[in-house]
């Protein structure tokens, strides 16, 4: 029998929201107590997410650069892929990582329990098979999982979802990805780039839907070159295990039907990892959807129990979770703290990649709010030529009255590493003219920021806007 513990803080869940969370509070010198169901601290984005997925990425990015060097003059043979060669390095990489957190969770005096735990009353966890927590604060952020349709659920493993096509089964002749998200772009994308012929199904007109649709359209355009068909407006009605694969049923406007795919790939979204968490135990209050209630402070219904990540709520990114989770340690601690930030990046980490912090402009519309945009399309960029990219943008929206800087996105390789400039810019309260009176290194990327913020001042050197005659 497992002794029980009494412990100042419990985290639920050992994600980068969670893992964030426990570290700052045993650097502060709290009595620390972390607990996850998986032997080792890292979450869905260590072990089934962000960065598997992104050393797969980074295997796909090899490939196209060898193709593209081409029109440099050199070229390589056909790439011969050894598949269990990849996954191992890709499982080299988790177990890297793991290490490390294992590591320094026991450096920090963390007591770390493996196990299902769920609340028992307000101020107490019971692990499965494991001790009873006794905690005077909780920090809930147990995360999401993949989001199933009732239609895919016919029990087959040619349907997979996204942990199961993290694990390199195979390449399929053909796959089938349903949903047009980051999800579904960035494994479809993988799966291309190893050989497979991939179609994408999305339910909505356009892909990404919620982002900018100037930042989409590069990345559209590149897509259509990778997969096989990218099919809109389209819904899967039915789905039947064959012999070859599954035969799949579609509505939509399209000329076939009815096609097999050797494997489904189901990427519709996540939901949140609420259910038997005795959360009503402990008087936590869940929305419709399973998220958990907040306050600004990240505490729940329950003063004494917090929730962060993907559980409390969109956007569900690592980063943001991270940053509650130190944000909730920060108030734990007594600290006058809010979760006040002017942007949260996103990144798409297609080819091209896609990221955005602050508002854009199809956001702006949707609030009737009036904004002012200036797109740099990257054939004007010196470094997007040498690249050989020159099918990138980069845009920024910014107020009309002040010139503050209110959002900035770019499609472009390299946009996820370029955004942070923006997150600073916007953090900062900086107008278009800060940046584009900041020195930026030439020739780089990043002067299609500060070239997007002289054209807003019709002044950039790279791009002629025309002026009225001075008489
Ligand atoms: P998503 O919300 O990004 O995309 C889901 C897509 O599926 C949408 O385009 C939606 O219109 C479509 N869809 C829904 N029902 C459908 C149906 N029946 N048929 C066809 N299309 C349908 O979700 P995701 O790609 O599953 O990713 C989940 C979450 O994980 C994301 O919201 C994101 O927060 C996170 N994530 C982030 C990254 C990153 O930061 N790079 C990468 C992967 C996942």
């Amino acid at each position: 029998m497992a002794q029980n513990i009494d412990t100042r803080i419990v985290v639920l869940g050992g994600g980068p929201g969670g893992y964030a969370a426990a570290f700052l509070a045993a650097d502060l010198g709290m009595p620390t107590t972390l607990i996850d169901a998986a032997p080792k601290p890292g979450g869905t984005c260590l072990h089934v997410g962000c960065i598997p997925s992104k050393a797969l990425l980074h295997a796909a990015q090899v490939i196209h650069a060898a193709h593209d060097a081409a029109a440099f003059g050199i070229t390589f043979g056909e790439p011969k892929i050894d598949l269990a060669a990849l996954r191992a390095k890709k499982e080299s990489i988790i177990g890297m990582h793991n290490s490390h957190l294992m590591d320094v969770t026991k450096k920090r005096g963390i007591t770390h329990v493996v196990g299902r735990g769920a609340f028992i009353d307000g101020s107490t966890i019971q692990v499965e098979n494991g001790p009873k927590v006794r905690f005077q604060t909780a920090v809930v952020a147990t995360g999401s999982v993949p989001a199933k349709l009732p239609t895919f659920e016919i029990g087959s493993k040619k349907i997979w979802d996204s942990t199961s096509a993290l694990e390199l089964e195979t390449v399929p002749k053909t796959l089938l990805v349903v949903g047009g998200g980051y999800i579904g772009l960035e494994m479809g994308s993988v799966y291309a780039a190893l050989g497979s012929k991939v179609t994408v199904v999305e339910l909505t007109p356009g892909l990404l839907p919620g982002v900018d649709p100037d930042l989409v359209r590069p990345l559209q355009a590149k897509l259509k070159t990778q997969f096989t068909s990218i099919l809109l407006n389209t819904k899967v009605t039915k789905v039947e295990d064959v012999k070859d694969g599954v035969k799949v049923t579609f509505e939509g406007e399209l000329a076939e039907k009815e096609q097999v795919f050797e494997r489904v790939l189901v990427a519709v979204g996540r939901r949140p990892a609420t259910a038997n968490l005795g959360l009503d135990k402990a008087d936590v209050k869940v929305d419709a959807k399973g998220f958990i209630g907040t306050d600004e402070q990240r505490r729940t219904s329950n003063a004494n129990i917090f929730a962060i990540g993907d559980v409390a709520g969109e956007p569900m990114l690592a980063h943001k979770a991270s940053h509650e989770g130190k944000l909730a340690v920060q108030v734990i601690n007594g600290e006058p703290m809010v979760w006040d930030p002017r942007a949260i990046p996103a990144v798409v980490f297609t080819d091209p990649e896609i990221a955005w912090a602050g508002l854009m402009e199809n956001e702006a519309k949707k609030q009737g709010r009036e904004v002012k945009t200036a797109k740099f399309h990257w054939a004007a960029s010196g470094r997007a030529t040498t690249l050989g990219r020159t099918d990138g943008v980069t845009k920024l929206v910014v107020d009309p009255k002040t010139d503050l800087l209110l959002g900035v996105g770019l499609c472009g390789p390299g946009a996820g590493e370029l955004v942070s400039e923006a997150v600073v810019a916007l953090e900062m309260g900086a107008t278009a003219k800060d940046i584009a009176m900041s020195i930026h290194p030439h020739p780089t990327l990043t002067e299609t920021i500060s070239e997007a913020a002289e054209m807003l001042h019709g002044l950039s050197s790279h791009i002629y806007v025309r002026k009225p005659k001075v008489l």
